[in-house]
């Protein structure tokens, strides 16, 4: 039984679901397969209307959807609520622009005749998700591959399986046809087997470097195009000007946000030495008020991590970064409380053989480094094997941008949260995977840009 609800607020073992047989991944191939040839030859509009009714559905079970996603895998309340409606909103946006993101494209070429670019679906899409958003990892694959027409089968995280299947089930009520998103509990050798059948056209993924490896190895051994969606070491710059008030408000949160297991959380504080200290005092003040509690209690402000397994893994790490000479600065002290709670921690003086400092420490573990130039801020952000996001704060906006184009990731925010939308690509660059989610972008991951060319 890998696959398994279990509270992380109580260890309480909610559900189990056996593992999905051979038969049914052949027959969720066979329908997916099936399903592609006749939305090749639907209306994209069609589609969009059913997407539009994906997002209403979303919101008309938000309440039981938020209460499964955080008994799944510990998120506050407030935030899984957060979530249903973040996904409802990227459901809304590719039913009203996916179909003119496909549109034709000319081309101005010296050929003799008119030249363009058409978009065609390509077939059956192996998407393979992480627990820490159980939804939203969901439809930044979902809501531009159905408005293409590839039908697709998810492969979930193993601790978040009633979310995964809640999600199905609302597309499903929705109107959409059978085998547009079949959800199934496969082990990692039927996902490798999905990825070499020729049905399956394309693959996503999600996760850690090592889940990456794995399934982009399979992907490339079976020529089929993948995106990957890795870790990240975000940055989050201090520069000397900063509006330390705003910074204040936003640091904190940055870090701890669905108890830091965010792809894209600050997990570097890179601090100007003049208000380096001042930052040290208010990451302590907001760390130390936060309540840890049921998370499904709305006056909760610090939830579990995900699973034991996690826990204890950031523990390690946690251990052996002040074993090679981290400083504490904050936390790094038990929550009495049976859950998989972790206090929040700052780190301070991690040298660079601190393993700490290339490291991806997913959980609510601030590291933070002092810095005495912008040079040398950004040759800190950039010494790290991973380029997803970053945040930088600086007096100036537009100085803060120029300061953000040399930092090596794919997105970064300038004196504000970083936040996900439909309308934004997202995605990284080094060891945080390669190709974009959402956007016009996302949009284009598994087409066919077909080249017609008439005399
Ligand atoms: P993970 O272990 O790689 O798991 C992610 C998914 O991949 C799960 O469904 C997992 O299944 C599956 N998987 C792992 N190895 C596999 C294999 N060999 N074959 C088939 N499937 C495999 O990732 P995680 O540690 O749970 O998730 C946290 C990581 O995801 C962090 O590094 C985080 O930064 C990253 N992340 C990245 C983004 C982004 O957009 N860039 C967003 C969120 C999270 P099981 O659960 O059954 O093992």
């Amino acid at each position: 039984m890998a696959y398994r609800t279990v509270n992380p607020y109580n260890n309480e073992v909610v559900k189990e679901y056996p593992f999905a047989t051979d038969d049914q991944l052949q027959d969720a191939l066979a329908t997916g397969h099936d399903l592609y040839e006749t939305m090749k030859k639907q209306p994209i509009a069609d589609r969009a209307k059913i997407l539009h009714n994906v997002a209403a559905k979303l919101r008309e079970h938000e309440d039981e959807l938020a209460r499964a996603c955080t008994i799944d895998m510990g998120k506050l309340i407030g935030e899984s609520r957060g979530e249903v409606e973040l996904v409802a909103i990227i459901a809304d946006w590719f039913a009203d622009h996916g179909e003119e993101i496909l549109k034709p494209e000319k081309i101005d070429t010296i050929a003799t005749g008119e030249a363009e670019i058409q978009h065609h679906a390509t077939g059956v899409i192996m998407m393979v998700e992480p627990w820490n958003f159980p939804y939203y990892q969901i439809m930044r694959v979902f809501a531009p591959n159905f408005i293409v027409g590839n039908p697709m089968i998810l492969k979930h995280a193993a601790n978040t399986p009633t979310s995964a299947q809640m999600f199905a089930d609302v597309v499903a009520e929705a109107g959409a046809p059978k085998g547009s998103l079949t959800n199934l509990f496969l082990s990692y050798d039927q996902v490798t087997e999905a990825i070499d059948d020729p049905r399956v056209q394309g693959v996503a993924l999600t996760g850690s470097e090592r889940g990456g490896t794995s399934v982009a190895g399979a992907a490339g051994k079976a020529l089929k195009k993948n995106t990957m969606e890795l870790g990240g070491m975000d940055p989050f710059v201090v520069l000397g000007d900063a509006n330390m008030d705003d910074v204040a408000d936003i640091a904190w949160r940055a870090r701890i946000y669905n108890t830091g297991q965010v792809c894209t959380s600050s997990k570097r504080f890179i601090v100007m030495d003049n208000v380096y200290d001042q930052f040290v005092d208010v990451l302590k003040d907001k760390f130390s008020q936060l309540k840890p509690g049921d998370p499904l209690d709305p006056n909760t402000t610090l939830a579990p991590m995900n699973t034991k397994k996690a826990k204890e893994k950031l523990q390690g790490q946690l251990d052996d970064a002040i074993a090679h000479g981290a400083k504490v600065v904050y936390g790094n002290e038990p929550i009495d409380l049976p859950g998989q709670f972790f206090r929040p921690t700052i780190l301070t003086d991690i040298s660079k053989d601190n393993p700490a400092y290339k490291t991806e420490l997913f959980g609510p573990i601030a590291c933070v480094y002092k810095v005495h130039s912008e040079e040398e801020a950004i040759e800190v952000a950039n010494d790290n094997p991973y380029g997803l996001g970053g945040i930088v704060f600086a007096g100036d906006a537009d100085h803060g941008a120029e300061v953000a184009s040399q930092i090596e990731t794919g997105m970064v925010f300038v004196n504000n949260f970083m936040s996900t939308l439909p309308e934004l690509p997202f995605g990284g660059v080094k060891l945080s995977g390669y190709g974009r989610e959402m956007s016009h972008i996302g949009e284009f991951a598994f087409v066919n840009e077909q080249l017609i060319v008439k005399a």
